[in-house]
């Protein structure tokens, strides 16, 4: 029994979402789409074309949590939700959790010499949560796991994009269910998120992410199902192209940082000179993962100021 994919809008800038339908000894949706009255219908439409209602799926289980593919978990009254562990902070957000979360990015926003007057972008790094469900984990997924009543689905964790991220491989039809790990027409953005624990420290997103896709390189995989858009074939092809392309990046932070010393927003408003104000959160996480690639590569050097603000050099 094949997947069967559902196609779902989403208000986003990314696009429509998909979900996955499989049948096994349980029947199970992968990704629930953005908790809008147009992505319900989307769903309910898909199963139909698979002769399915919402009352008859068993279980949902989550790549991510981002609102785009966890919204409608408490659509379906008769099932499970599984996903990784770090998908509950978001689900249940408690007023503890936000801020956690707050304080998280207030930080941030400080390390990386961002002027106290954009400091408002702590309230803007969450995303949009009224299209994210809110029902808690029944039971969580992770690594090394296969799908509940689909022994040939094995369980992948793959971080990077996001902090709950699993990916799900069927090692004998080589096929994987990718999330939002790998998608055809866009690199995906390793987003800096607080740590499941705290005592963790910021997570290295990019350097997560570069770790999570090396893992695939290594892997038989013929086909890759998407969070977003059509399936991905030439896997290893793609993946050897992204990464090369992330390097040049780096290179050109690096170029940035020729004979001076600056901070990730310094380098931020160089590298995005166009978005950096709309997409503060976007464009300094993708400065914070060519800076933290840098510095595993011994490239650049790190000096903390007095005023808690991290500079780059050259090494
Ligand atoms: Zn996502």
């Amino acid at each position: 029994m094949g997947l069967h994919k559902i196609i779902i809008p989403t208000p986003f800038a990314v696009g429509d979402v998909n979900s996955y339908l499989i049948k096994g000894d349980a029947l199970t949706l992968i990704d629930a789409g953005p908790k809008t009255p147009e992505a319900w219908l989307a769903l309910k439409a898909g199963l139909k074309e698979a002769n399915v209602t919402p009352e008859d799926i068993e279980q949902v289980v989550l790549t991510h949590h981002h609102p785009d593919h966890a919204g409608w978990v408490d659509g379906f009254e008769n099932a499970k939700l599984y996903g990784h562990p770090y998908n509950d902070l978001w689900l249940r957000r408690d007023q503890a959790f936000f801020d956690y979360h707050d304080a998280f990015y207030l930080e941030r926003l400080q390390e990386e010499g961002v002027p106290e007057e954009l400091w408002f972008w702590v309230k803007k790094m969450k995303r949009p949560l009224n299209l994210l469900g809110d029902r808690p984990l029944d039971m969580t997924i992770n690594e090394g796991d296969v799908l509940p009543g689909h022994p040939e689905w094995g369980v992948m964790e793959t971080l990077g994009h996001a902090q709950s991220h699993l990916s799900f491989w069927n090692e004998e039809s080589r096929e994987m269910i990718g999330g939002d790990h790998v998608i055809a027409k866009v690199s995906s953005n390793p987003l800096i998120e607080p740590p499941f624990d705290p005592a963790e420290g910021r997570p290295k997103s990019l350097l997560q992410y570069n770790a999570s896709l090396g893992r695939l390189l290594k892997m038989p995989i013929d086909v890759i199902y998407s969070g977003h858009g059509e399936e991905v074939r030439n896997v290893h092809e793609l993946i050897t192209q992204r990464l090369e392309k992330q390097h040049l990046r780096a290179m050109k932070v690096l170029d940035l940082l020729d004979g001076r010393e600056g901070t990730v927003y310094d380098l931020t408003k160089q590298l995005f000179p166009h978005a950096y104000e709309k997409e503060l959160g976007l464009t300094l996480s993708e400065t914070i993962g060519q800076i933290d690639y840098l510095l595993e590569d011994g490239l650049i050097l790190e000096r903390l100021s007095d005023n808690g603000v991290f500079y780059y050099t050259k090494a």
